[in-house]
């Protein structure tokens, strides 16, 4: 086993909405992710995979809160520290995060160089101007971006170049993870590759040592990633290996969801798509038995206690009452 660059310990934070709500966006969460590998995250819109980026980066700002478990990044726990300290050596250093549509959040009254002076100088306020120029053009060069992006503002730049110039940006402190959150949406095709080739190449090079890919677009996630966890209503549901995960999905809810979907890979041409009937449970009040048990069709009596985490081997883990044989015979006789 490599070593280990982040592990989630039990992670639970929650929404406290305006009328004093409670929302358990991630409830009980728990992964690791060794270095040189990358996690992808699935799960309908909704399920917190975008909250559970936010909380491994500590941005816990109302109404986001922290309840209880632990993030570990190379040895060292996160969840313990003050905020500021957060802020000042942890964000960026590392751990980044790329939200969605990061390209149209650069301040277009700033040259790229400018920006990058920025972040820079929130971590080293006596960074020198020549220093960071030089670092910005290495790193850059590192990564197939031409150097005179650097004088130019956002609005010259086009979707493309604009999306790998922010992932440039987000690991110029060297981060040891950096999370994608929908890195190549609203992207044609052809910048797409050309962001999930830089992704790509960050790994490779070692630039970043792990990586967390949130994409809707699980034909992607199975291209980029080595595990795949599916999330349902904040809780992880089955996390497997990608193959796995794609291709011979245990739990109900991971197999509706990849059945909704083509990969486009030798075998899968002719397969029938399908869709999960329904809408995920209201977490301000979720079922207290099983969050998919609504939408499961095999769902039973029992499935009205909340269902143990498996792991039936091949670190694969997932939530259900059934076990690993009751499953595969029933999707065996549903063929
Ligand atoms: Fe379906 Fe029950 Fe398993 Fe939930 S616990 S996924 S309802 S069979």
């Amino acid at each position: 086993m490599s070593k280990v660059i982040l592990e989630v310990k039990d992670l639970t934070t929650k929404y406290i909405t305006r009328f004093r709500e409670d929302v358990y966006a991630v409830d009980h969460v728990s992964f690791k992710v060794e270095e040189g590998k990358s996690l992808g995250i699935a799960g309908e819109s909704g399920c917190g995979k975008s909250t559970l980026a936010l909380s491994l980066m500590g941005y816990y700002f109302p109404p986001l809160h922290y309840t209880s478990g632990e993030i570990i990044i190379d040895g060292r726990t996160i969840t313990n520290m003050a905020p500021d300290d957060v802020r000042k050596s942890i964000l960026g250093k590392e751990i980044a995060y790329i939200p969605q549509a990061a390209m149209n959040a650069l301040n277009p009254t700033r040259r790229i160089i400018n920006l990058i002076e920025d972040v820079v100088r929130a971590h080293d306020p006596t960074a020198k101007k020549q220093e960071i120029y030089q670092m910005a053009r290495e790193s850059f060069e590192v990564l197939g971006l031409p150097a005179e992006v650097l004088q130019k503002y956002p609005v010259e730049l086009s979707g493309g170049m604009k999306q790998r110039t922010v992932i440039a940006i987000s690991v110029i402190l060297g981060p040891k993870v950096l999370i994608a959150d929908e890195p190549s949406s609203a992207l044609d095709v052809t910048s797409q590759k050309m962001v999930i080739k830089m992704l790509r190449n960050l790994m490779e090079m070692g630039y970043i040592k792990a990586m967390i890919f949130i994409t809707h677009e699980l034909p992607l996630l199975y291209n980029v990633t080595d595990e795949i966890m599916v999330m349902y209503a904040g809780q992880l549901v089955e996390l497997a290996s990608a193959d796995h995960a794609v291709f011979d999905p245990l739990h109900p809810y991971s197999k509706g969801l990849m059945g909704s979907i083509i990969v486009p890979e030798a075998g899968l041409r002719d397969v029938k798509l399908t869709a999960i009937p329904g809408v995920p449970p209201n977490l301000k009040k979720p079922p207290a038995g099983c969050r998919f048990a609504e939408r499961c069709k095999y769902a039973r009596l029992e499935c009205n206690v909340s269902p143990p985490l498996r792991t039936p081997g091949h670190g694969r883990t997932y939530r259900c009452i059934l076990s690993e044989e009751e499953l595969r015979g029933i999707y065996e006789h549903e063929r």
